[in-house]
């Protein structure tokens, strides 16, 4: 078989940003700035570096990025009060919490405090049940960033069986019924799964969202299915077996330079979004 489309994040990321570039320009020209509120709470490295790359994304495109640091001992009192003033600012358009927050907070109380108008980030179960139902603004945004690489190569979806591995509320759910409302016949898989393998190997389209490095084996792909890998594991590795994919796939993602610099453009484009939105009140 030929070699398969190698799916650029970075080119996709790149083609998002630049038609968000006139837009936020037009928005400063009447005054508005967009502005995107970020929670980080205690001192999680990884967490600050994802937050750190997140703000700068936002600066780079005029996107004015407001850096909340809580210490590690913050209250969900506490977290969802600072949330309260973020959403009762008329200057901040979305609000983005920094998963995971320390194990003594509810997170998915503080999740849930977000305004469902400023939830740029697709977290709260207000988002998902609209999703869910075929009408949500601002899905979350690595299953938005998936359907984005989809639509940027002009792939097709509709009709196509889908096999998506993972059930995250982040990542599994999500993208499992965007595909389905894209008429993609949907298999979502789990660790109770039985069988995966058989079940992936019928998949046109595969989703790779299970958090462990290399899991999806070539032996389980069918000739010239496509290839999304979301996994992002430790060492810059996928959930992905690329190599041993790369030979069956009729395109895939490459871990890095797929799904994740698009995540961080769809985050920017709904905080957009969310600005337009208040300029035209
Ligand atoms: P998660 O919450 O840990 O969920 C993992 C899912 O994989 C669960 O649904 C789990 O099933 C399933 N799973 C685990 N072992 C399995 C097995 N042996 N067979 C089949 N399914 C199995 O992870 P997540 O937050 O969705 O993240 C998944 C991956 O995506 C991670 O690598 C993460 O780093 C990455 N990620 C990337 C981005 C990005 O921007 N690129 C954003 C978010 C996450 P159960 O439900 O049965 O436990």
């Amino acid at each position: 078989m030929s070699q398969p489309l190698v799916l650029d994040g970075l080119k996709v990321a790149e083609d998002i940003k630049s038609k968000l570039q006139a837009r936020v320009s037009s928005l400063k020209e009447e005054g508005v700035t967009p502005c995107l509120a970020t929670v980080l709470v205690g001192d999680d490295s990884s967490s600050a570096t994802y937050v750190r790359m997140k703000g700068n994304a936002c600066e780079k495109l005029g996107i004015q990025s407001k850096r909340i640091h809580l210490p590690s001992d913050t209250t969900t009192e506490e977290l969802i009060q600072c949330i309260e003033e973020l959403n009762q600012d008329p200057l901040v358009d979305g609000i983005l919490l920094q998963h995971p927050v320390p194990s003594h907070i509810d997170e998915r109380a503080a999740f849930e405090a977000i305004s469902i108008d400023k939830d740029v980030d697709g977290v709260t179960s207000w988002g998902f049940g609209q999703l869910a139902f075929g009408f949500g603004k601002y899905p979350c945004c690595t299953p938005a960033a998936i359907m984005a690489i989809l639509d940027y190569y002009n792939l097709p979806i509709e009709g196509k069986h889908a096999v998506v591995v993972g059930r995250s509320p982040i990542l599994g759910k999500p993208v499992s019924i965007m595909l389905l409302n894209r008429n993609a016949t949907v298999t979502t898989c789990h660790s109770r799964t039985q069988n995966l393998s058989d079940l992936v190997k019928q998949a046109d389209i595969v989703v790779a969202a299970v958090g462990k490095p290399n899991f999806i084996q070539g032996d389980w792909m069918k000739e010239g299915a496509v290839v999304l890998d979301a996994g992002y594991n430790e060492g810059n590795i996928g959930d992905v077996d690329y190599e041993a994919c790369f030979e069956k796939a009729s395109a895939i993602t490459p871990v890095p330079g797929g799904v994740g610099p698009v995540t961080i453009s769809m985050l920017l484009k709904h905080t957009v979004d969310s600005a337009e939105l208040r300029a035209n009140q």
